[in-house]
């Protein structure tokens, strides 16, 4: 793919409803979401970048499309050509719709402890899936040194490497931190997401510093136990991962080489607790209408809690990662919520929402 088309791919015209080229042209131009009842509620203006409209559902499509993109602008995978990762999540299901998109199969390795519905989900877009046991990083055996391995002996054929490929972090700096900019028309104070591989924080983060020469303030949030909070905090002790969060694809125990490249340029970081997270994911259906996954509603509390930090006024963005669809057996489920002893935050008129 020629480079004129890769810019085609990540950068069009917001206010045209042109007609774009297949599943890879649909990635991105999403809308930038004013959240007006949190907004007026909290003296906050926040603003949600709506990742869940990407075609495959979430943020991740960005990253998959980049580093496919990338390792065909190097001349790493030709036609007919194998992807491999390991994930147990959204970059996976990207990456299956990439390559089904573009002629390549799809490798997935995944820990055998995933659900039923996201191996099926893998298999109906194409993936190879191979589940493995589900073992720590540090052990050889781990899906994503299987990833690593399987791919470093087929021919034509690239591990994607998500946590270490920058090309996932470039994918964020020449497409959301752009959009994010003009959407905003460059007014905007803060910037805060959470992170798993640090693609998006990087990437967005470095374009939106660079543009407002250091005005836009870019944040971390964490969910409990991830180390990057107190890493920041610290100025740069990494220490033992301990504790756990319902939110899933965020968190994170090591400086991956993503984040690696935008770190010391995060202004601060906290964390958010599940508990919070889960009320606000029930506000945002009740007062906005928006059907999101876990790690969107700990972003959208972090945007007012940076946003109050800031002072009331003024305007700050973040990523609405994906919808609740992947989860909702789990988030609308009373007995789970019970189970993690989450049922008593959510207020009681916001408990009509549980069907499940
Ligand atoms: N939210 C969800 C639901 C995700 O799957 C991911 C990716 N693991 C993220 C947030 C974080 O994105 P990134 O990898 O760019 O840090």
């Amino acid at each position: 793919m020629n480079s004129v088309i890769r810019q085609a791919a990540f950068r069009r015209n917001f206010s045209s409803n042109s007609i774009v080229n297949g599943f890879t042209g649909a990635v991105g131009n999403t809308p930038l979401i004013y959240l007006k009842g949190l907004s007026e509620k909290t003296g906050v203006h926040v603003y949600g970048k709506a990742e869940f409209q990407n075609p495959g559902g979430s943020v991740k499509d960005r990253a998959a499309l980049g580093v496919v993109l990338d390792a065909e602008e190097r001349g790493l995978l030709k036609a007919g050509g194998t992807v491999v990762e390991g994930t147990a999540g959204n970059t996976g299901i990207g990456l299956a719709h990439v390559c089904r998109a573009r002629g390549y199969k799809c490798v997935i390795y995944m820990p055998n402890t995933q659900s039923q519905e996201k191996i099926d989900l893998l298999k109906m877009l194409g993936a190879d899936v191979r589940p493995v046991p589900a073992v720590a990083y540090e052990n050889p055996a781990n899906y994503n040194h299987q990833a690593r391995d399987y791919a470093k002996d087929l021919p034509n054929a690239i591990w994607t490497d998500q946590f270490d490929n920058t090309a996932n972090a470039n994918a964020h700096y020449t497409s959301t931190g752009p959009e994010i900019w003009e959407q905003t028309q460059g007014e905007l104070d803060g910037f805060i997401c959470a992170t798993g591989t640090g693609g998006t924080l990087a990437g967005v983060g470095k374009y939106l510093k660079e543009k407002s020469r250091g005005k836009t303030q870019v944040w971390l949030a964490d969910p409990p136990g991830s180390v990057l909070t107190s890493y920041i905090s610290s100025g740069g002790k990494l220490t033992e991962r301990s504790g756990s969060s319902i939110t899933e694809g965020i968190g994170q125990g090591r400086i991956t080489n993503n984040l690696g490249t935008f770190i010391n340029d995060v202004s601060g970081a906290f964390t958010v607790s599940d508990d919070k997270s889960i009320r606000m994911l029930y506000e945002l259906l009740d007062s906005e209408g928006l059907y999101m996954g876990a790690s969107s509603a700990l972003n959208v509390v972090a945007a007012v809690e940076l946003g109050l930090k800031l002072g009331k006024g003024s305007k700050v963005a973040t990523i609405l990662c994906d919808g609740a669809y992947r989860y909702q057996s789990r988030l609308f489920s009373r007995q789970w919520l019970e189970s993690k002893d989450l049922l008593n935050g959510i207020p009681s008129e916001l408990q009509k929402y549980i069907v499940l």
